[in-house]
């Protein structure tokens, strides 16, 4: 047997926290990563007898555009049941999910030649978290609960068993992440927990259409955690099988430290959830006026745009801009305002990118004809636009107020040439004998008078002093 005669089959579950202000079911704000414990609760979320949960709509509209934006099809009728389950970070005892009729299904996402079939994205609510301290010496052990998560809303979504290499399954996570941020379902940052990507591996014999039997893959935070753990366990599960072993149905943990998986609960025997309808919560009917409106205000996604500016862009680049939206908004504003398609795309990638701060379109365009037009330096347009973005002043105003501007004027410039010149004989004198490299400590000492220099102009004056 060989590695080729096994083929990897992958399907993934990701839930991504909706973007929202407040939890699923009560009035309760989500709080920020490391707030202190308990600090964002009521009696909903809390789970108290007696208490009515009420639906968040921002929550119902973040699912359904990110369900629309994966082409699934919105069902007439959507409800919500209890999952019951004892722990205790679920005080309530049970789970508000969705069982049998979710708000989503039979939709896709293309990632590079592969079509990923979505099987639903429906609506839950996130549980609390178990916060374990103490003496492990002395077996002095301590469980807080922090319930700030719990009633988070959260969307699942669940991919059909598509993907077929660690590669793909990573490609998969981020184009998702994209798509999620695009149109605002999501902010998905995985280092803050708002997105969880837990894929399921099997293996099966080249050339089969049967399943084999799978594991579940928990606690990966990055993609490139994904991307490692699902390869370690596609290794795992081939060198088990050909050593004459069997595949276990588990869910198995990623070591990041280790760098492999290991089982964490075994799952021959089918949890029973016991889920029921939701008695407090009538059946939700999503009104078609309003899917037609969030359909037709969805953005262009990133794959299209990506292809689209790929057209007038290197793909490296145009696949970096497309995908975070507001920087391929910024570069369509600046070029409509005029700025020059590649220095400006170039400028976005490795200026604007980088400071994660924003100017405008039009500020950007500004910014772009001043240092093309040779008015300002790098250096300064790199000053220019901290200052733009700090204060709002537009890149025109900063240039005039800190008399920047490169002096480009030969008389001006050979007066300074002569000075460094005459402050430097050696160097001179090297560069006259041919020593060229001499003419780095000229540039630098003109340019220390001068930080105003217009580079190229001065170095055709030093020359031209020099010869
Ligand atoms: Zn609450």
């Amino acid at each position: 047997m060989s590695r080729n005669d096994w083929e990897v089959v992958i399907g993934m579950e990701v839930h991504a926290q909706a973007r929202t202000r407040s939890k699923m079911f009560c009035g309760c704000s989500v709080a920020e990563l490391n707030e202190p414990p308990n600090t964002h609760t009521c009696e909903i979320c809390l789970g108290l007898p007696g208490v009515l949960p009420v639906i968040n709509r921002a929550a119902v509209e973040a699912c359904l555009k990110a369900a629309l934006s994966l082409n699934c099809e919105i069902p007439r009728h959507t409800k919500w049941d209890r999952k019951n389950y004892m722990y205790p970070d679920l005080p309530k005892g049970y789970q508000i999910s969705q069982y049998d009729l979710p708000m989503s299904i039979d939709g896709y996402l293309d990632v590079g030649e592969r079509r990923v079939r979505i099987r639903r994205v429906h609506l839950e609510e996130d549980t609390g978290k178990l916060i374990h301290a103490g003496d492990k010496l002395h077996r002095a052990w301590e469980s807080y609960v922090d319930l700030n998560r719990a009633g988070v809303p959260l969307m699942e979504i669940v991919s059909e068993p598509d993907i077929r290499s660690a590669e793909e399954a990573r490609d998969y996570a981020m184009e998702l992440q994209r798509v999620l941020r695009y149109v605002g379902a999501s902010e998905a940052e995985m280092e803050k927990g708002q997105m969880r990507v837990e894929p399921n591996i099997s293996l099966r014999r080249t050339g089969s259409d049967e399943l084999g039997v799978k594991t579940e893959l928990k606690n990966i935070n990055s993609f490139r955690a994904l991307h490692r753990a699902i390869g370690f366990e596609v290794e795992r599960q081939i060198e088990l099988i050909e050593s004459g072993g069997t595949v276990v149905q588990e869910t198995r943990g990623w070591s990041e430290a280790e760098a492999r998986t290991f089982s964490q609960r075994s799952k021959e025997f089918a949890e029973d959830y016991r889920y029921f309808p939701e008695p407090d919560l009538p059946p939700l009917e999503v009104d078609r006026a309003w899917i037609d409106e969030l359909r037709l205000g969805l953005p262009e996604l990133p794959s299209v745009r990506r292809e689209r500016l790929a057209k007038e862009l290197p793909h490296a680049i145009a696949a970096a801009i497309s995908a975070d939206r507001y920087l391929a908004d910024l570069y369509e504003q600046a070029v409509a305002n005029g700025a020059p398609s590649a220095p400006t795309a170039n400028w976005i990638v490795n200026v604007v990118a980088p400071t994660g701060k924003f100017l405008s379109g039009e500020n950007l365009a500004e910014l772009m004809y001043l240092t093309a037009s040779g008015a300002i330096t790098r250096d300064q347009a790199q000053e220019t636009f901290m200052e733009s973005v700090e204060t709002g002043k537009t890149p025109a105003e900063i240039v005039a107020e800190h008399g920047y501007a490169q002096v480009s004027d030969e008389s001006e410039l050979k007066v300074i040439a002569e000075a460094v010149i005459d402050a430097n004989p050696k160097a001179a004198a090297d560069f006259r004998s041919g020593k060229k490299q001499a003419m780095q400590a000229l540039m630098a000492d003109l340019r220390k008078r001068a930080p105003q220099a217009n580079p190229t102009v001065a170095n055709e004056v030093l020359l031209k002093v020099l010869g």
